[in-house]
């Protein structure tokens, strides 16, 4: 029943995403401002790859008065300290006194009692100090006033001395009591000012969004949000994440370069993702929404946990049996890199109470960024940062991607005892050599004893379907080996031997 409702939701969202501008009357788009919807008689339109907005419901929505002058066919937009004015099919406008060119001229769009005038949003977003945010899906216009600017004609025109922000209509604690006829929910007063209220019904707040540079994004809120479900969508290729019963907490922070507070976006620099982006999806129901931008369809992992939301990206969805290549037609191989336990599960303790998780997230994180340097191999981590990931799913990943390779990263602990040494386990005969390898080059970078290559019945290398080892590089327990697994130094030579392993049983060196 849940992916019944999955697929109805993705398929409005799909037909949504390609109506286009042929059958764009049947769904309207929506014009936003600071993310509560404006009513109008005209939608936001797109002619020639220009974005028109009416000026009167934007303007006014602002706090700006309008004035039409019929004869000299000529809109003047004022609040006290900015004077904008507009000549219909004109392309130069007057701001503060001073011309500025328009990129397209103002228009009249529609007839009669519909008619309208539509102004570049470009202009708009360049001159009343307006943050936008086009959402191609929905094909909806999000403007965000932005406090510094707002009203102050900055677009080249002399800024005028800082002007309060305009009053949008104050929010208040009886929502729905509006005399505008609508029930939106209460607006969102200007980004910054430190003073968000809440729509009525949504009944969590996202505080932050946070990329970790990597490919885990993290989501933290208060209170409780619906059910968001990420779902893939092409064209470009996308996840895209809907957070119902959601606002933006007023003091929301975030690792973004963000261009306001209520949206922003991150540039990354992976093989998967281009960017991150957030922003209001919808005012009624409050929904927040989270895009990745993708490279090409990905595969990913959704962890909740208590107020927060983790998304991970795994690797490249291949299309359907083809084995990703180089330029060159060589193959790629996926290693799936895993670093042991994580969060409440924090393996064995050491002999200075240091924990077996962060020696094992710190190696595989160096594995990763020294893999990822390989032009044929494209490392995957299970967890990127302190995060519970359940054995079996840490195995389930590794097979649904048909990775070539696993290694999973654990240090040792035998208390009561003076154990000390370097082992590497393997399951299924098909991993034995791989073990061999990895255990050759790990023994001399450790310097530890020699405790063998062993068999064991590990979940992670014995449900996965390729070949698989498990690492112990030393025993924490023994206070000569945990100096060692802590030392940063040893920490990169204990990863560059995992990586010349891996290469070795690739024959990639
Ligand atoms: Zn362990």
């Amino acid at each position: 029943m849940k992916k019944a409702a999955m697929m109805l939701v993705f398929l409005a969202l799909f037909v949504t995403a390609f109506a286009g501008s042929a059958s764009a009357a049947s769904k309207t788009p929506k014009l936003y401002l600071n993310g509560q919807e404006l009513q109008s008689a005209s939608a936001p339109r797109i002619e020639k790859d220009t974005t028109y907005i009416p000026i009167r419901t934007v303007a006014e929505g602002m706090g700006f008065d309008v004035n039409w002058d019929k004869a000299a066919k000529q809109v003047s937009i004022h609040n006290g300290k900015s004077m904008i004015e507009l000549t219909i099919n004109k392309k130069i406008a007057t701001v503060n006194g001073l011309s500025v060119a328009l990129p397209t001229p103002a228009k009249i769009m529609g007839a009669g009692s519909t008619s309208t005038t539509m102004v570049p949003l470009r202009f708009i977003s360049e001159n009343m100090g307006l943050e936008v945010y086009y959402d191609s899906p929905s094909k909806s216009v999000y403007l965000y006033q932005n406090d510094a600017s707002s009203g102050n004609g900055s677009g080249g025109a002399t800024p005028s001395p800082a002007p309060t922000p305009t009053p949008t209509p104050t929010p208040t604690s009886t929502p729905g009591s509006g005399g505008t006829g609508s029930e939106t929910p209460t607006p969102t007063p200007t980004p910054g000012s430190g003073g968000s209220t809440a729509p009525a019904d949504a009944t969590g707040l996202v505080t932050s969004i946070k990329y970790d540079g990597i490919g885990t994004t993290t989501i933290a809120y208060t209170g409780t949000v619906g059910d968001a479900q990420p779902f893939l969508m092409t064209g470009p290729d996308r996840i895209v994440m809907d957070i119902p019963a959601a606002s933006f907490a007023a003091d929301f922070a975030n690792g973004f370069t963000a261009t306001s507070a209520k949206m922003g976006e991150v540039v990354v620099d992976s093989q998967l993702l281009t960017k991150v982006r957030y922003s209001y999806y919808s005012d009624k129901p409050s929904t927040v929404r989270v895009v990745w931008d993708l490279q090409a369809a990905a595969e990913y992992a959704v962890t909740k946990g208590e107020g927060t939301i983790q998304l991970s990206l795994l690797g490249a969805l291949e299309p359907v049996p083809t084995t990703p290549t180089t330029p060159s037609g060589d193959k790629i191989f996926k290693v799936v890199v895993d670093a042991g336990h994580g969060a409440h599960d924090p393996g064995a303790i050491g002999i200075s109470k240091k924990t077996e998780k962060s020696f094992n997230l710190a190696i595989a994180l160096k594995v990763n960024a020294l893999l990822k340097a390989e032009p044929r191999i494209q490392p995957i981590l299970t967890r990127s940062d302190d995060t519970f990931i359940a054995l079996d799913e840490r195995a389930a990943i590794a097979n649904r991607l048909n990775a070539d390779l696993f290694i999973s990263i654990h240090a040792n602990a035998l208390p009561g005892s003076s154990a000390s040494g370097t082992e590497t386990y393997y399951n299924r005969a098909d991993s034995k050599t791989f073990a061999d390898i990895v255990h050759k080059h790990l023994l001399a970078a450790t310097g530890l004893p020699d405790r063998k290559v062993q068999t064991a019945g590990f979940v992670v290398i014995k449900k996965t379907t390729m070949p698989a080892i498990l690492t112990e590089s030393g025993f924490l327990t023994n206070s000569k080996d945990e100096a060692i697994l802590f030392n940063e130094q040893k920490q990169n030579e204990i990863a560059q031997a995992l990586v010349d392993g891996i290469k070795e049983y690739l024959k990639l060196s």
